[in-house]
């Protein structure tokens, strides 16, 4: 059953007709993101890419099939999951967006997290690892764990794209990454309690912050 959640249908109207940066004039529409308002898991891409911006829905390209099969190895469809993007319009030629289009864009991601409020966060590649994670490093670095992140878990893999590109072994490192994802979904997996299996003291980074006001989880998240 399709389920409405009045704040996010508002928030996706307010997208719709956005144009607070550049990407508003060259996109066909705007992709704010699909799937269920009640997502235990949240899955974040980077931007639309052409058949995304032509057909209003993320991932539906080669990289989507890809995410759709590694989902699929772990148990998981794409209705059980919510799929959104950092910028909401197609950067174009499938340009790296820019560090202002991001600013311009981000409190809609942000806003999308706390209204569906998942349990777990994955991000997809540099672009989303790096703004929740405030991150310098790069993905290769990072990936490979589970971080406590705003009382939730945030485990970063590659973007599917690169997947494609990278071949093999890539496409080993991100089964292990959603082994990693189900087995936090399971439980098994839980890097408030500092357990061995949720990678240690890395794995504590950054810290986990008990009670946050609304308010300042708003300020501060990313
Ligand atoms: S990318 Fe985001 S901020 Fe820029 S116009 Fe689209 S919805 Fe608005």
């Amino acid at each position: 059953m399709h389920v409405v959640v009045p704040e996010l249908e508002q928030l996706a109207a307010q997208a719709e007709v956005c144009r607070d940066c550049r990407l508003c004039e060259e996109r066909t529409t705007v992709v704010f993101g699909t799937g269920d308002p009640r997502a235990d898991v949240m899955i974040v891409g980077e931007g639309p890419g052409r058949e995304e911006d032509l057909q209003g829905i993320p991932f539906v390209g080669r990289s989507g099939k890809l995410l759709d099969q590694l989902l699929g190895e772990i148990g998981l469809e794409r209705r059980d999951v919510y799929i959104a993007n950092v910028v909401k319009c197609r950067p174009p030629g499938n340009r790296d967006p820019r560090p202002d289009e991001i600013d311009a864009c981000k409190h809609y991601l942000r806003e999308q997290i706390q209204i569906i409020d998942p349990t777990v966060v994955v991000t997809l590649g540099n672009f989303s690892t790096k703004l929740l994670l405030r991150e310098q490093r790069g993905i290769t670095k990072l990936r490979g764990v589970a971080y406590a992140w705003w009382k939730r878990v945030l485990v970063p893999t590659f973007h599917p794209a690169a997947a494609l590109r990278g071949g093999q072994r890539v496409l080993e490192q991100m089964r292990d990454d959603m082994e990693l994802i189900r087995q936090v979904v399971a439980g098994e997996v839980d890097p408030y309690a500092g357990s061995e299996e949720a990678g240690s003291e890395e794995a504590a980074e950054p810290e986990p912050v008990e009670h946050v006001p609304v308010e300042a989880e708003q300020a501060s998240l990313f």
